[in-house]
């Protein structure tokens, strides 16, 4: 599988890497020889992912917590030695109209889906400035780009990551490069959560593509964004929808 030979031994952390896309990418880099630390709040989510060997280690971490943020960072070190690819992933969802949002539901997904990528990429993006090099990497989302209805904060959080990766961009180039993707439906445990197989079926219509992503090609664009490939790519946002926005 491995692609990407720059990526052999590079120092990666996934964060929301026990479920979903990120534990794809987490494997995806993994596979490209890259060495994997991953980063959760599940702490048995996490022990189970770690049981595979192909990772160098992870940490228990919620990232909506400045001190946890930092206690990760702080494992990382002293497994890794530093940090030369971030994958920033972390996130939730909750559906329910904005006029029935409670205000500690609307900060809990701001907190995580938004703060949780400020606290990461600051981490990561001091280390890597003081090292001269380094990706840092997002999973925003369809959502932050155009409406979707019952998902005002989640909306709102994505547009939020989508505006942090372009400013981080400008203030770290040319050392870092900061992108971020933004995938339309992935068939993750978040998803099939929220849907039912009825749902999912007339969702998978409205999709040009007809069907959604699998994770696996969310955690490619990943692998490839943090690759020489990708060498001019800053300050994007890639849709990686089946073509779900193409038409708005
Ligand atoms: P998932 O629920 O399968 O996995 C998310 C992981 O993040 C879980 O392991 C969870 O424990 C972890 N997590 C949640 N809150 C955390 C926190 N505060 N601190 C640390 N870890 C935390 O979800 P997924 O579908 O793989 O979603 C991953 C990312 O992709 C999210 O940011 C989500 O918003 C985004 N996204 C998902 C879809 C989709 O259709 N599934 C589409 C677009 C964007």
């Amino acid at each position: 599988m491995a692609r990407y030979e720059e990526l052999e031994d590079k120092r990666v952390l996934v964060t929301g890497a026990a479920s979903g896309i990120g534990l794809a990418t987490a494997k995806r880099f993994a596979a490209e020889g890259s060495r994997v630390f991953l980063v959760d709040r599940d702490g048995a989510a996490l022990d189970a992912a770690l049981e595979d060997s192909s990772f160098a280690g992870g940490a228990r971490a919620d990232v909506s917590s400045e001190e946890e943020v930092r206690g990760a960072f702080e494992a990382l070190d002293r497994t890794l030695g530093g940090i030369d690819v971030l994958v920033s992933n972390a996130g939730i969802s909750v559906r329910n109209p904005c006029l029935d949002i409670p205000y500690e539901q609307w900060n809990r997904v701001m907190g995580i889906n938004l703060g949780g990528m400020f606290l990461c990429s600051r981490e990561a993006g001091r280390r890597m400035v003081a090292q001269g090099s380094g990706v840092i990497l997002m999973t925003a989302s369809s959502n932050g780009t155009e409406g979707h209805r019952w998902y005002g904060d989640y909306n709102a959080s994505k547009a939020g990551v989508i505006l942090l990766t372009k400013t981080l961009a400008l203030e770290l180039a040319p050392t870092v490069r900061v992108n971020c993707v933004c995938p339309g439906y992935v068939l993750t445990p978040m998803q099939k959560a929220e849907y039912t197989p009825e749902m999912l079926a007339r969702v998978n219509e409205g999709i040009p593509m007809k069907r959604h992503a699998e994770p696996e090609e969310v955690a490619a664009l990943f692998a490839f964004l943090a690759s020489d490939d990708a060498r001019y790519f800053t300050g994007a946002d890639l849709r990686l929808d089946g073509g779900e926005t193409a038409g708005l």
